[in-house]
């Protein structure tokens, strides 16, 4: 026996059952965390993917199992290439559902494509009856209903998944890596009288780079759905100002670093009267304002929060900035451009103060603001 090469680790069959086992480990890594995110987060996007994941890792095995034995009956030629098809569908099913509320009208053309492969998948056994030739012919022209329906797959999924998704430069060069391992494919079925090793290799080794690609993607995916997480817990939903917890933990580290910050605290005047004569959709519509006049004017200077209800406040980390004239502003810009007034009060980083004692000043200051005649700015003395 001869002493194994470089090149047989790339060539022949040792090098196809080793691509084919390097995307196996993928496939297998890639599952695992489908379906650990599947009983995490119960998303039917993980269920596709894991289906399609099984599919492949099915397809996979059998592609070794070719290599091993070295044959392939009709029957089980035509598995294969159902099983690439269907595993094509359904990780773009699931690639879409991670980025989409599933709707009915999804479900139906999930079911118009499962009902259009079936019927392409007859092809491949209709084909003998409706072609006159040798037997290579028509062992050669029985799989092309299915090749060629791949081709128009990968068309759809760019027409219908790509713009429905977010990471579309990974997605685009998912398709790309897999289009490009068809069309060698096709190329090395159709165009060449015997399959050219050549060809063989890259077909069969740039799947790995679409798996990898696959990974990252849905691994991207995970993250990006907890980073919204993450934001949505620490954000109040209505106004989009952070919340109450995390705002005080940020005074909180602020005032343990000695920074010399100043608490600002605003509170709507009259808002339960608005809300009684105009509704409570009005109410929150005036909320929204609010905060937006207070977030646009803060953002560069500092923190804004909801601390309460109608109540907003403002951690002024920029030293330079003179707290009173930023509440001042707020103050006139509420007054100019909404129907309500705000009453503000603010206090300064003093040592040894607690974050408990300075929002605490600065609220009392507020409701001197608001005993004093409202839509006014005092400060905590
Ligand atoms: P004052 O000038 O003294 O602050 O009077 P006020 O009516 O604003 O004060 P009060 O604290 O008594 O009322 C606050 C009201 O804010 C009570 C509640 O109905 C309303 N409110 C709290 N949160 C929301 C909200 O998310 N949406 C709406 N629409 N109203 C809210
Ligand atoms: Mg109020
Ligand atoms: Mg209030």
């Amino acid at each position: 026996m001869n002493a194994l090469t470089l090149s047989d680790l790339w060539l022949g069959t040792l090098g196809a059952v080793i691509s084919y086992t390097v995307i196996l480990t993928i496939l297998f890594l890639t599952l695992i965390t489908a379906f650990r995110l599947l009983v995490s987060r119960r998303k039917i996007a993980y269920f596709s993917i894991m289906i399609s994941l099984l599919i492949l890792i099915i397809q996979y095995f059998q592609l070794v199992s070719f290599q091993l034995t070295q044959e392939q009956s009709s029957a089980a030629h035509f598995t294969a290439l159902l099983l690439k098809v269907l595993s094509f569908v359904f990780v773009n099913v699931g690639v879409y559902q991670l980025y989409n509320a599933t709707k009915l009208k999804d479900s139906l053309v999930i079911l118009m494509f499962m009902i259009i492969t079936a019927l392409v998948s007859l092809t491949y056994w209709y084909m003998p009856d409706w072609i006159q030739g040798s037997a290579d012919q028509v062992r050669l022209m029985q799989p092309l209903g299915m090749e060629l329906y791949l081709f128009l797959l990968i068309f759809v999924s760019f027409l219908l998944v790509n713009p429905r998704i977010g990471q579309n430069g990974k997605y685009q060069l998912m398709l790309t890596f897999y289009f490009c391992s068809h069309m060698l494919h096709m190329a090395n079925l159709y165009l060449f009288n015997d399959r050219q090793p050549i060809i063989t290799k890259f077909e069969q080794w740039i799947p790995t780079a679409f798996h990898v690609v696959l990974f990252l993607f849905i691994f991207e995916r995970v993250i990006e759905i907890m980073q919204a997480i993450y934001n949505s817990s620490i954000t109040d939903a209505l106004t989009k100002l952070y919340n109450r917890k995390y705002f005080y933990n940020r005074v909180n580290q602020h005032v343990a670093q000695q920074i010399a910050v100043t608490v600002i605290f605003s509170d709507i005047d009259n808002f339960k009267k608005l809300n009684d004569t105009k509704g409570h959709h009005m109410g929150d519509l005036v909320l929204k304002q609010v905060a937006q006049i207070v977030k646009e004017e803060c953002e560069s200077v500092g923190i804004c929060g909801r601390y309460g209800g109608e109540e907003m406040v403002i951690l002024v980390t920029d030293t330079e900035v003179d707290a009173s004239e930023l509440a001042e502003r707020i103050r006139a810009r509420v007054e100019s451009e909404t129907i309500v007034t705000v009453s503000m009060g603010y206090s300064y980083y003093r040592k040894n103060i607690t974050a408990d004692e300075l929002i605490k000043q600065a609220d009392e200051a507020m409701y001197k603001a608001k005993t004093s005649g409202k839509n006014k700015v005092v400060a905590y003395a």
